[in-house]
């Protein structure tokens, strides 16, 4: 079984520059978080463990690109 996600380059949040970490919803979809200022991705759903991966990549794609979800509000 290959889930080797250790292998994604997540780069450090567009907004903060704090550090990113991939969370997995309960087997359905990824999403990018950042620890220091709660922004986030969209989710990316999958599946099947097929689709895992690729939802994976796109989530940590769509972060580097800096397409984020500020949650602070009014900051
Ligand atoms: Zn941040």
């Amino acid at each position: 079984m290959n889930n080797d996600l250790s292998s994604l380059n997540i780069l450090d949040c567009p907004l903060c520059g704090g550090a990113p970490l991939l969370e997995e919803e309960k087997d359905w979809c990824f999403y990018v978080t950042c620890m220091d200022c709660g922004c986030h991705t969209a989710d990316f759903s999958y599946n099947n463990p097929k689709e895992r991966l690729q939802s994976a990549e796109k989530a940590v794609h769509t972060w580097n690109l800096g397409k984020v979800i500020s949650s602070i509000p009014g900051e």
